[in-house]
């Protein structure tokens, strides 16, 4: 599906809309429906359930989107938390500088100052992509950070998070306190992060408000013992700085075990790398030819970053592979600097007598543009059917409950819809129009099974009565007990889980 498409279909059942819409919308900012509120919460969960269970030592904690100034200063946001932009002293408007100059430098100005930047623009003629004006100027860089007054004397400043990472850092020495005192330890924030951003767009994937999934772990950079075992034969798809140089666009499958052995990247990446794809292509279902590891180069990637990989997944609508998620080993960085910033040591002693700054190895995820990804991926036409071909775990819907004659068969199924909500389902009755129709709603809204009551229910007698089951995928229909339907339903929607270490 294309993009706009796909954007009609979520304004029209209610996923997702522009915040102030009345209003004219505000850009970079969405708000979500029914639909999306849930899709968003079982991806939430899904992930948690996932990452936050690969070891009895990773937690998730939930922190305050209000960081004070002292800690955006330590951790160099305040300073370095920019995004060049390009002015068009013609028809003055703003553009970030790496779209601007995306064909002149593809690989971006991370990097450049302002001057130099300026310097790029003049010897390549570079032309404003609005008016074609070579009057262009690059101002001074741009902080992306939300700043707002803190409290009543106007003195103090606080910002908005510009990402959920430094929320763990910041309750790291907490944690360690009330904990177990051993590392690996591991914090997981899911929330909102904010950026100004320049020049939002791609509805999901450039938003000045969005949610993040991101787990870091602290860990002992002279052990961090771990079940390799359990990923070794694992084949990867790696695309590497040299095979990127070489003009390549697809990866190349490689093994877990090789990538240590002779890719020179440590276990401890390799394994968590490796549930990445997991969760990826087992959980969220994304298609193994889709999904590429691409590997940040010295220049690319920010320098406290030892190792970057971003989780990137082709999605037709987008035109291209997109970053997903990433999967960045940041050594000492966060709490060198917070230990700097706020005077507290942050480093631990350990049962074997030695202190050490714990490392850091940082799994990030985006979960707007997963969800975005979910509807590039799995919904799509059947012939003349739109079906969103969601894992039950994630379905916004498990299930709709329909009555076949209203009149005759309501009751029962009103009753049926109760029990299911009771014991933690999500389920829908609906008794609007035919039964057809009911059924297109629910595949276009991603709901897995469908439950219709009829004369058959009624006349068996509340003993042994029993009910069609439709599933989405197959359309295949199975008359089945009553009593056996919230069991069937609540066995599809419990979220996937690695073997804990
Ligand atoms: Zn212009």
């Amino acid at each position: 599906m294309k993009s706009d498409e796909l954007l009609a279909l979520f304004l029209r059942r209610g996923v997702l809309w522009p915040t102030a819409e009345i209003y004219g919308g505000a850009q970079g900012l969405y708000d979500y429906g029914p639909l999306g509120t849930a899709l968003k919460r079982n991806l939430e969960e899904a992930w948690t359930a996932w990452f936050v269970g690969l070891s009895h030592d990773y937690y998730r904690i939930d922190a305050t989107d209000l960081l004070p100034e002292a800690v955006v200063r330590a951790s160099g946001h305040l300073e370095n938390f920019t995004d060049p932009e390009i002015v068009c002293a013609q028809c003055h408007n703003v553009f970030r500088a790496d779209t601007v100059l995306e064909k002149v430098r593809p690989e971006g100005v991370d990097g450049l100052t302002a001057a130099q930047i300026g310097e790029i623009v003049h010897a390549e003629h570079v032309r404003c992509p609005n008016c074609g004006s070579t009057a262009l100027e690059v101002p001074p860089p741009f902080n992306l950070m939300f700043g707002v007054d803190f409290g009543v004397t106007g003195k103090e400043r606080a910002y908005l998070r510009p990402e959920t990472a430094q929320s763990s850092y910041l309750a790291f020495a907490r944690m360690w306190e009330v904990g177990r005192h051993a590392l690996p330890l591991g914090i997981a924030v899911v929330g909102k992060a904010y950026r100004n951003e320049i020049a939002p767009r791609q509805v999901l994937f450039r938003m000045r408000a969005f949610t993040q999934a991101e787990l870091q772990i602290f860990f002992d950079p002279e052990h961090f013992a771990l079940p390799f075992d359990r990923v070794r034969e694992e084949k990867l798809p790696m695309l590497r700085v040299a095979r990127r140089e070489s003009g390549a666009e697809e990866p190349e499958w490689i093994a877990a075990s090789e990538l240590v052995a002779s890719g020179g990247l440590p276990e401890f990446y390799v394994y968590h790398l490796a549930h990445l794809y997991r969760f990826f292509h087992d959980v969220l279902g994304y298609p193994a030819e889709r999904i590429r590891f691409f590997e940040k180069s010295d220049t690319e990637r920010a320098f406290y970053n030892r190792i970057q990989f971003d989780a990137e997944v082709k999605l037709e609508s987008l035109g291209g592979y997109k970053e997903l998620g990433a999967v960045h080993y940041r050594g000492d960085y966060d709490l060198g600097r917070h230990s700097e910033g706020s005077g507290k040591k942050l480093s631990v002693t350990l049962t074997d007598g030695r202190t050490v700054r714990p490392h850091v190895l940082e799994l990030t995820f985006g979960v707007d543009r997963n969800l975005w990804a979910l509807a590039d991926i799995h919904l799509g036409r059947d012939g003349d059917r739109t079906v969103w071909k969601l894992p039950p775990y994630l379905a916004p819907l498990t299930a709709g409950v329909f009555p076949l004659i209203e009149k005759a068969h309501a009751a029962y199924a009103l009753r049926l819809a109760d029990e299911l909500a009771l014991v933690g389902l999500r389920v829908q009755y609906d008794d609007a129009g035919a039964i057809g129709r009911r059924y297109a709603r629910m595949d276009e809204a991603g709901t897995p099974f469908d439950v219709t009551i009829d004369g058959v229910t009624v006349a068996d007698g509340p003993e042994r009565d029993t009910v069609t089951v439709r599933e989405r995928d197959s359309k295949a229909q199975t008359r089945v007990p009553a009593s056996d339907v919230a069991a069937r339903l609540l066995a599809s929607v419990r979220f996937p889980r690695p073997a804990r270490t």
